[in-house]
């Protein structure tokens, strides 16, 4: 069976692109894998090393997690932090990558801002704990938005030269596995991770800039839609959402250099899991005001029974621990048993 791994970090409000570009996936994925699910607490000191309510940031994403459909008993729901294997292997991995992988990440360069010497160590080695949430698990398919592509393409290159520099003792543990990179067969112990990103939303933009993408730590809250907004806020958001003077195209061509007619045609198109084309070929031709608010509607229709699961949720803390005791308990047991490997194919005593 295949081990799906992802995580979402307690930085804020979770939004639309967290649920359309994750954990949505999370959700479906579920029927026909092992999933694992975190609330990547660590992850979260590199944007803000003070955080006012840390246990109710981690609650308010477990609650989501439930809320939209993940189950905890069958699965695996727990926060990062809870499992300190996941900061060994990055140790490790820190020691793997190097320097100019890490220059090249764009979501540094972003977060950094200007004075780059004024960001943390954290954020500059935010990808190498990333891959060590993963690989603890040596798992195989990650859903993630399309900004973590090239996050990914790190945790293949650091598995990658793991498997390479310690070959002959991965050979000698008896721990490695056979896979294939590209046509040729490998005996390795970490796997290549695939990322799961697609649909008509993989990224979505901002409401309020089309070239940006929505995010959590953006200081307006008019550019997403939360997931714990009511009616009446969506409704406020996507009116006031920008776009261009013109109506909707009837294919898919006239989107092009349209980054914010775009972005709401991928909203509706994955809310409503249609694709582009379709939602086109039903709008094509009408305005803006026609269309957003069907797409209100939508959002609503969608987006309400998880916002009342999550509140619901968020009313009980004892139970949301239980199920995060529960599941940082399980998640420990099996990263112990990769923890306890990689010891022995780098020689370490324990
Ligand atoms: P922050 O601004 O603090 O980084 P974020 O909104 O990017 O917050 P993360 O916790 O970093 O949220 O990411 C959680 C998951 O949501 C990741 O899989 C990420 O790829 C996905 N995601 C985040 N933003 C978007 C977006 N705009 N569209 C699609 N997926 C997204
Ligand atoms: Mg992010």
């Amino acid at each position: 069976k295949p081990l799906v791994f992802s995580g979402v970090q307690p930085t804020g409000n979770l939004h639309l692109g967290n649920y359309l570009g994750a954990i949505r996936k999370f959700v479906a994925l579920q029927a026909n894998n092992d999933c694992i699910y975190c609330v990547v607490d660590m992850h979260a000191l590199t944007a803000q090393l003070v955080h006012e309510d840390m246990p109710g940031q981690i609650r308010s994403i477990t609650a989501a997690f439930l809320a939209a459909g993940i189950d905890p008993e069958k699965h695996i729901v727990f926060n990062q932090s809870a499992v300190p294997q996941h900061a060994e292997l990055a140790w490790i991995f820190n020691c793997v990558a190097r320097i100019g992988w890490m220059n090249r990440m764009t979501q540094f360069k972003d977060k950094a801002g200007k004075d780059r010497e004024q960001a943390s160590l954290g954020l500059y080695a935010y990808p190498s704990l990333m891959a060590a949430d993963i690989l603890v698990y040596r798992a195989t398919h990650v859903p993630v938005g399309d900004d973590q592509k090239q996050h990914l393409e790190l945790t293949r290159d650091i598995a990658m030269k793991f498997n390479l520099d310690y070959m002959e003792h991965i050979r000698r543990s008896g721990y490695g596995i056979d896979i294939t990179v590209g046509d040729e067969p490998v005996h390795a112990y970490f796997p290549m991770v695939e990322p799961l990103i697609d649909g008509p939303a993989p990224r979505v933009m901002s409401l309020r800039d089309g070239t940006k993408k929505m995010s959590k730590s953006d200081a307006s809250d008019l550019s997403r839609i939360n997931l714990l907004d009511d009616e009446e806020n969506i409704s406020k958001k996507i009116r006031k959402a920008k776009t261009d003077p013109d109506g909707l195209p009837s294919e898919i061509a006239g989107l092009a250099g349209r980054p914010e007619a775009d972005n709401l045609v991928g909203i509706y198109a994955a809310l409503a899991d249609k694709s582009k084309a379709d939602v086109l070929a039903a709008f094509g031709g009408q305005q803006f005001s026609v269309f957003k608010p069907a797409l209100v509607d939508l959002a609503v229709h969608v987006l309400s029974p998880i916002t009342g699961e999550m509140r619901r949720l968020m009313a009980d803390p004892g139970h949301i621990d239980n199920v995060l005791r529960d599941g940082s308990a399980r998640a420990r047991a099996r990263a112990e048993v990769t923890m306890k490997q990689v010891r022995d194919i780098i020689g370490f005593i324990y």
